[in-house]
């Protein structure tokens, strides 16, 4: 027998969660409140293999009866991404808040689920990261694109998506046999200041291997620069080897912790 869900309960569930993450790890924190939206499996899902991956699976491959796809993001503190500001590389922190992070999506991915399950309802679920084909380097399933087709936020021309809190932060994702509803949470129609025509291009001027410009992204240039920092960096020696990171076109700029787009309204 299933109980009716709100699309509110499972976001008090996730706030919750985060909120617990700390003492659960005997540690400060990461991260700020999350937001979570969905959105009901139509037709806008097919436009995938397009705008994705031409291999990113459908919503219903990862559970043919799912009528609901659960987005999740979860923004770091303020503190950590000034910390990670200076400099070329990454800061011990951006690598260990990385780790703990995958981890975390993957539990309150699990947890929520399990939540839905004790309501009568199966979900289908994805790792964190790592999913994606090397060659190509594209997700299979793009956490990213699931949560621009949620209107969770918009693409940057950092390649990242900046919600109503900003771009600096993690997503998870899953699909369950739930009936949600759809939740738009963005309201302008573009959320990066540059792709709305005004001023900016801050990404651009800190990524420290010009892999971004206005209009393109070298993909293979990001993606070495990220396997190079675990190689490189002593003080991530002890981190696991897929702890690519970087985050320097999200490091305090103007969409780090908001949409300023929305905020020029
Ligand atoms: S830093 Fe500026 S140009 Fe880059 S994504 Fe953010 S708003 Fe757009
Ligand atoms: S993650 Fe780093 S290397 Fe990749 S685009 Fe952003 S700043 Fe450049």
């Amino acid at each position: 027998m299933s109980t009716e869900i709100s699309v509110d309960q499972l976001r008090e569930f996730a706030i919750r969660y985060v909120d617990e993450e700390p003492d659960r790890l005997g540690i400060d924190g990461w991260w700020q409140t999350p937001l979570l939206t969905a959105a009901p499996i139509d037709a806008r899902f097919d436009q995938l293999p397009r705008i994705a991956a031409d291999d990113h699976l459908h919503p219903r491959d990862l559970l043919p009866t799912a009528k609901s796809v659960i987005v999740f993001y979860l923004p770091f503190i303020k503190a950590l991404v000034k910390e990670n500001k200076k400099g070329p590389w990454p800061c011990r922190n951006w690598g260990v808040a990385y780790v703990q992070t995958n981890d975390l999506i993957e539990r309150l991915g699990q947890a929520l689920s399990n939540f839905l399950l004790e309501n009568g309802f199966k979900s289908g679920l994805t790792p964190a990261t790592h999913n994606f084909n090397e060659d190509k380097l594209m997700a299979r399933w793009s956490h990213k694109h699931l949560a621009y087709l949620l209107n969770l936020g918009r693409f940057g021309v950092n390649h990242l998506l900046i919600t109503p809190v900003g771009c600096t932060g993690r997503l998870g994702s899953f699909v369950s046999e739930v009936e949600l509803g759809d939740h738009p949470l963005i309201e302008t129609e573009e959320a990066c200041l540059l792709k709305a025509g005004k001023e900016c291009g801050k990404c651009i001027a800190a990524c420290p291997v010009d892999a971004l410009t206005k209009d393109d992204f070298d993909r293979r240039r990001c993606w070495d620069r990220l396997n190079e920092t675990r190689r490189v960096l002593d003080y991530f020696s002890d981190l696991p080897e897929s702890t690519d990171v970087c985050g320097k076109c999200a490091a305090l700029v103007p969409c780090s912790f908001k949409n300023p787009v929305a905020v020029l309204k």
